[in-house]
C-alpha cells in the first residue's frame, strides 16, 4: 500500500495544456485532482449517452462527445477518464483531446479554470505522481530527460532510467547500507553491555564492497553525461585564429560575433550540433592571451575553466602567420595539463597560406598530433574535421547495453557525498573510533543515496527538479 505524501491542498484540481502551443491537428488538456469528475460533468455531453456520469466511470475509459461553456458548444472532443489510482498522478484525471487551434485550446482551458481548476505549475502532474508513490524521483526525472533528449542514445538512456534500472541498483545498495547501520545502532542501544553485533573487520569488508559499487556508478557519470549532454567540445586558440568563424561554420548559423579586432569574444557561448549521431556541445572561448581589460580577464579565466572540463579540445591556430610554430608550446602544455581530453590541432586560414601543406607537416611533427587543415572562411576542410572529431570520441557516446549509467549532476554529486561518508566511516573504524561516529557517517551515506531516488524527500530538491519540467507534464 502506497502512502501519499501530498498535503490536502495539493489534491486540488489542476489543469494545463499538455501539447505545444500553436496550430496542430489535435491538442490535449489535462486535469487532475479532487473534483475533476464533477467539473468535467458540468461541461461535457457524451454523444451516445447524454446521461453518462463521470462519477460512475471505472478504471480508465475513453468517451466521445462535446464540450460547452455557458454560452454554448465549444468543440467536439475525446475525453479520457482515469479513476484514482489508475492514472498517471494516481488521482482522478480527465484528459480532453480537442482540435488543435490555439483559440479553441485556450478557450477550453479557460472554461476548466472558470469551473474550479487551478492552472498547474511546471511539472506538477509528475510531482504528484512522485508524491503519490507512482514513480520514484529518478523515474520522474527520466521522463523530463526523455522529453528533452536530442539524440537516440540520450533517449535510450532516459528510457532505461524510467524503467527503474538505476533505482533498483540504488535500492539494493541502500538496503545493504541500512543493514550495517541498523546493527551499529542496535549496539548503541546496548552500549552498556559492550557488545558487537558485527565484527569490525566484517563491517569494513562490507563497506569496501559497497564503496566499489558506488565508485562504479560515480565513474559512469562521464559516459552518462556525454550521452545526455553531448561531447563537451571547446574551441581554443589565440585571438583572431578564427574560433568564432569555425564555431559558426560548425553550427551553420551566425551565433557569435566575428570580428577582426583581437579579444572581442569576451565570454563564452554554448550550442550543440549533431554529426553522425554524436552530439557535440560546443563552447567558443575568449581568446587566450593576457587580457588588457578587466572583463577580458574574467572571460579568459572562464575559458580555462571550460577547457579543463572539456572532453574534446579543438586547438585552432592561424597557419598563415609567420610565427605559427609559436603555438606548439601551448599545445604541448595542453596535452599535458588536459590529459583527460582528446585534442585536435586545427590549422586555419589555409586560403591565406600558399605554403600551408609544408607548414601542416611541420606542425604534425612538432605536436605529435594529426593536424587538420581548414579554411573556416571558405568552409574548406570542414567535413574532414567533423569526421576526425567523431572518430576521436568514438565509443564515448555509445550506450553499453548492460551498464547502468549516471547521467545527472545531481545524482553524481549525491553519490560522491555518499562515497565520502563511507570513506569517513572506514577511517573511523580503522582508528577504533566510537560506534556513534561510525553510525553517523553511515546514516549520512544512506541519506545521500536516499536523496537520489526520493526515499529521503527534500522540498528544495523537489522544487529544483520539477521547475525544469514544462507545464502540463
Ligand atoms: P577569433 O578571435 O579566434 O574568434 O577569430 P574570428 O573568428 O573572429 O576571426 C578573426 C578574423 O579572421 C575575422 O576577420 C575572420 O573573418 C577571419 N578569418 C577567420 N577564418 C578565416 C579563414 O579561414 N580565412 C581567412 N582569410 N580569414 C579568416
Amino acid at each position: 500500500m502506497t502512502t501519499s505524501l501530498l498535503q490536502p491542498e495539493q489534491c486540488e484540481p489542476i489543469a494545463a495544456i499538455a501539447t505545444p502551443v500553436g496550430v496542430g491537428a489535435l491538442a490535449v488538456i489535462r486535469t487532475s485532482g479532487q473534483g475533476v469528475f464533477e467539473i468535467a460533468q458540468r461541461i461535457f455531453r457524451k454523444k451516445s449517452n447524454p446521461s453518462f456520469q463521470f462519477a460512475q466511470s471505472k478504471g480508465y475509459r475513453v468517451h466521445y462527445g462535446t464540450v460547452y461553456d455557458r454560452d454554448g458548444l465549444i468543440d467536439e472532443v475525446i475525453v479520457m477518464v482515469f479513476r484514482s489510482p489508475n492514472s498517471f498522478t494516481m488521482e482522478d484525471m480527465v484528459e480532453f483531446t480537442c482540435h488543435g487551434g490555439p483559440v479553441v485550446v485556450k478557450h477550453l482551458l479557460k472554461v476548466l479554470l472558470d469551473e474550479g481548476c487551478r492552472l498547474a505549475e511546471p511539472g506538477e502532474f509528475t510531482r504528484r505522481a512522485f508524491l503519490n508513490g507512482r514513480l520514484d524521483l529518478l523515474q520522474a526525472e527520466a521522463i523530463g530527460e526523455m522529453i528533452h533528449a536530442r539524440t537516440e542514445s540520450a533517449f535510450r538512456t532516459a528510457v532505461t532510467q524510467m524503467q527503474g534500472t538505476l533505482s533498483l541498483r540504488l535500492d539494493a545498495l541502500r538496503e545493504q547500507l541500512l543493514r550495517s547501520c541498523a546493527l551499529l545502532e542496535l549496539e548503541l542501544d546496548f552500549s552498556e553491555e559492550d557488545v558487537e553485533f558485527q565484527s569490525r573487520t566484517e563491517l569494513q569488508q562490507q563497506l569496501g564492497t559497497l564503496q566499489e559499487k558506488l565508485r562504479r556508478l560515480i565513474d559512469s557519470y562521464r559516459h552518462g553525461r556525454i550521452l545526455k549532454e553531448g561531447v563537451a567540445t571547446v574551441i581554443a586558440g589565440k585571438p583572431n585564429a578564427g574560433k568564432s568563424t569555425l564555431l559558426n561554420l560548425l553550427l551553420g548559423e551566425e551565433r557569435s560575433i566575428v570580428s577582426h579586432i583581437p579579444g572581442t569574444t569576451r565570454d563564452y557561448i554554448e550550442e550543440c550540433f549533431i554529426h553522425e549521431k554524436t552530439m557535440f556541445r560546443l563552447t567558443d572561448t575568449a581568446g587566450l592571451r593576457e587580457g588588457s581589460e578587466e572583463i577580458e580577464h574574467e572571460g579568459i579565466r572562464r575559458s580555462y575553466k571550460k577547457i579543463s572540463e572539456a572532453d574534446l579540445i579543438l586547438y585552432l591556430l592561424d597557419i598563415s602567420l609567420d610565427d605559427y610554430l609559436d603555438d606548439v608550446a601551448v599545445i604541448r602544455e595542453f596535452q599535458e595539463r588536459y590529459s583527460n581530453a582528446r585534442i585536435i590541432v586545427v590549422a586555419n586560414k589555409t586560403d591565406l597560406a600558399p605554403e600551408s601543406a609544408e607548414r601542416v607537416t611541420q606542425l604534425n611533427e612538432a605536436t605529435g598530433n594529426q593536424v587538420c587543415a581548414i579554411s573556416a572562411a571558405k568552409g574548406e576542410g570542414l567535413e574532414v574535421l567533423k569526421q576526425h572529431m567523431s572518430s576521436m570520441v568514438e565509443g564515448l557516446d555509445k550506450l553499453h547495453e548492460a551498464s547502468v549509467l549516471v547521467t545527472s549532476l545531481r545524482h553524481y554529486e549525491a553519490l560522491r557525498n555518499a562515497s565520502d561518508s563511507l570513506d569517513n566511516a572506514c577511517e573511523l573504524i580503522a582508528s577504533d573510533s566510537g560506534t556513534e561516529l561510525v553510525a553517523f557517517e553511515l546514516r549520512s551515506s544512506l541519506d545521500y543515496v536516499g536523496e537520489i531516488t526520493g526515499k529521503v524527500v527534500n522540498e528544495e530538491i523537489l522544487n529544483v527538479i520539477f521547475e525544469q519540467f514544462c507545464i502540463g507534464k
